[in-house]
């Protein structure tokens, strides 16, 4: 289900670069609202008078920029830096870690000068010579839905193929792999798929794809010959909670029977929430029933304020020991890189 978007707005600059060229080509003749944008630093002209209306229009919204900083973010502890292709996510799941940080009208953004981005990459590869750097690809995004417009996921892993010192990441909720299925990606790319019990994924990941169908992607691009791994997350402790996450690991062990004995990765998050956070949900979504009463939680201190509501120590520690259990029964060289 690649991404629709209700209108695609350029930034004048863009049009002179190949991809932002075919982009204008792509959706000048939908039936889409096309605009133009004056500044680089302005995205105006996406309506909402509500919270939770121009949260929604900007979900709908694909800006074609051109990304001016090359300057790369760090990423720890999971990659060295982030690397920028796309911001935001045309999903709309009610705790979305991006929600608190992409502003009132969350729009997708691509940025088409991908080869000033990769060249950057090489420079960054080259200062850490003779280490090997990571990128992640998806710290500010799900890069999966606008790809099959754009490519860029492709030619940077192409990209990585080649770089002897370089490993690209990314995850996503997306099932939109078909056009990386047989690029040379020479094992240097790990695509990640975060997964839910159904019923979650069904309440709460709101125009993303089912369990069933993401894991028959990560299926295609094992056969592919990607290494992957899995992020179960958030994982909600609610009554039944064990029955609904054994489903989703025997869908899982349904569909890759075939590559049981390969090595995947496994990283395990509880839910927790924030103040913050939760202000910012209920204000986007008034209806929503996501369990974040602080009175059943534990508060935990932050590292730079913001403390988290997490679950209680023996819930914890009951999960980590099903999901430990059955992971490495079920994939019995699974490396579980942490159950938090
Ligand atoms: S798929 Fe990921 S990035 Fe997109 S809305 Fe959901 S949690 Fe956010």
């Amino acid at each position: 289900m690649p991404f629709e978007p209700k209108r695609v707005m350029f930034e004048q600059d863009a049009l002179s670069y190949p991809l932002g060229r075919k982009l204008f080509d792509e959706f000048k003749d939908r039936d889409v609202e096309i605009a133009m944008l004056k500044s680089h630093n302005k995205v105006s002209g996406i309506p909402g008078k509500t919270p939770a209306q121009a949260f929604g229009e900007g979900k709908n919204t694909l800006v074609v920029g051109i990304r001016r900083t090359l300057k790369f973010e760090s990423c720890k502890p999971s990659a060295h830096y982030q690397l920028p292709l796309v911001t935001g996510c045309s999903g709309m799941c009610t705790y979305c870690y991006l929600n608190t940080q992409l502003g009132k009208k969350p729009y997708i953004r691509v940025y088409v000068n991908v080869d000033e981005i990769l060249e950057q990459c090489s420079k960054y590869i080259q200062e850490r010579e003779p280490d090997i750097t990571f990128f992640e690809g998806a710290a500010t995004s799900d890069p999966i839905p606008v790809e099959p417009y754009t490519g860029s996921l492709r030619r940077t892993i192409e990209f990585f193929g080649q770089q002897p010192l370089g490993r690209f990441r990314f995850v996503t909720k997306f099932t939109d792999v078909d056009g990386l299925l047989g690029a040379e990606h020479n094992g240097h790319t790990t695509i990640r798929f975060s997964i839910n019990a159904d019923s979650v994924i069904q309440k709460y990941e709101h125009r993303t794809a089912r369990l069933a169908e993401r894991v028959a992607a990560a299926k295609k691009v094992m056969d592919s010959g990607y290494p992957i791994g899995f992020i179960i997350a958030p994982v909600m402790l609610f009554d039944n909670w064990k029955a609904e996450y054994e489903e989703a690991l025997q869908e899982l062990q349904r569909q890759l029977a075939s590559h049981s004995s390969k090595e995947i990765h496994f990283e395990v998050i509880s839910h927790r929430f924030t103040a913050r956070a939760k202000q910012n949900i209920n204000e986007v979504f008034p209806e929503n029933d996501l369990p974040m009463n602080e009175e059943e939680r534990k508060y935990k201190y932050g590292q730079f304020g913001y403390g988290k509501y997490v679950y209680h120590k023996e819930q914890l520690a009951d999960m980590e020991e099903f999901f430990r259990k059955r992971l490495t029964e079920i994939f019995p060289n699974a490396v579980i890189d942490y159950v938090i």
